[in-house]
């Protein structure tokens, strides 16, 4: 049975990118204010998440690492949004199937912090107390050490590192109330750092730098028809090393769209000077229940009820957009 689940553990947690991104969601959906990523070789020897959330309840430590378990059904009006992703509760449980993982907690209702250690599943002992301030910290180490050859298949990891790092500048932008910090093991200077109560404008600026032009074009709009709501941001970037760049969020979750990116490339070919590349920002709400659920979560590719017709009116609304500013 360990097998079995550490297979499909294996399936959800491709490589420390993926496990990032979990991680950051369970610290934004805490409502974090600060968020501290520490790593070590690429994620694969350590990775660290530190935030000021709410904590976990030391109850909750014996079974948040159970597949299933999740403490956030309540606040789901509807049972498809359940659905819509997939597979609640699956992170943490699945990270423990292939990496060390440890927690350490705090709630305010709590007047020490445990910290807790987790093998396939399980916590192993009991969990201890602790001094800390209120919030997690979630440690993972040396990811995949029980299965050689899908760390063997692994990129290096700076090729990792530069994955880890495009996660989290891409939620950095998305939560700009949020800090957040990206530090490298035995590095002074963070990789990246955000301030709290930025701007997306801003947050855009201080991650993708100098090669981002002046102008950013902001649009939001609410479509009756189609039930959508965006909020957009776009511009170019011109260093030659960055191809387009789409940051996608759909329910507050990063997704990928092709069949959206290359509507909205085909549309910026027009009016892109040389050498410059799209760079776009879009977060997208939809019903919940008019996303697919079938498709596997971990691909991050959605496909959603309507799409021909959604993404059409969102490249009249890009177009618009860039044609009044060459105008
Ligand atoms: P899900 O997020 O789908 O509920 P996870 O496996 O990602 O499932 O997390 C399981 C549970 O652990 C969450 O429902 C939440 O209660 C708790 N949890 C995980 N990370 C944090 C965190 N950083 N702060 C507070 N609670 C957390
Ligand atoms: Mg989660």
């Amino acid at each position: 049975e360990v097998v079995v689940n550490r297979i499909a553990a294996g399936e959800i947690i491709q490589r420390p990118a993926n496990a990032l991104k979990e991680l950051l969601e369970n610290s934004l959906d805490a409502k974090s204010s600060h968020i501290q990523v520490h790593v070590k070789s690429g994620g694969l020897k350590l990775m660290q998440i530190q935030d000021n959330g709410t904590g976990i309840r030391r109850e909750d430590l014996e079974i948040v690492c159970e597949r299933f378990t999740t403490s956030k059904l309540a606040k789901f009006e509807d049972l498809s949004q359940i659905a819509t992703f997939g597979f609640r509760g699956e992170a943490l449980a699945s990270i423990s199937h292939v990496a060390h993982l440890t927690i350490q907690t705090k709630t305010a209702q709590e007047r020490c912090g445990y910290k807790a250690t987790y093998a396939d599943g399980r916590l192993q002992g009991q969990a201890k107390p602790c001094a800390g301030n209120q919030g997690t910290i979630i440690t993972i180490e040396d990811l995949f050490y029980n299965m050689p050859q899908r760390r063997q298949a692994l990129k290096s990891p700076t090729d990792e590192f530069q994955k880890l790092s495009d996660v989290l500048a891409k939620y950095a932008v998305h939560n700009p109330h949020v800090g957040f910090t990206l530090r490298k093991q035995g590095e002074a200077q963070p990789s990246l750092k955000t301030p709290v109560a930025s701007s997306r404008e801003e947050n855009i600026r201080i991650i993708y730098g100098a090669g981002i032009s002046k102008e950013l074009l902001h649009f939001s709009h609410t479509d009756e028809v189609y039930k959508f709501e965006v909020e957009c941001l776009l511009t170019q970037v011109n260093y030659s090393a960055k191809r387009s760049q789409m940051l996608l969020f759909i329910n507050q979750r990063l997704v990928e769209s092709p069949a959206l990116k290359c509507a909205v490339d085909a549309v910026y070919a027009t009016y892109l000077p040389r050498g410059h590349h799209p760079f776009v920002y879009m977060s997208l709400r939809l019903p919940p229940q008019n996303l697919d659920v079938n498709v596997h979560p971990t691909k991050h590719e959605v496909h959603f009820l309507y799409q021909d017709e959604i993404v059409e009116r969102l490249k009249e609304q890009v177009e618009a957009q860039l044609l009044g500013s060459n105008a």
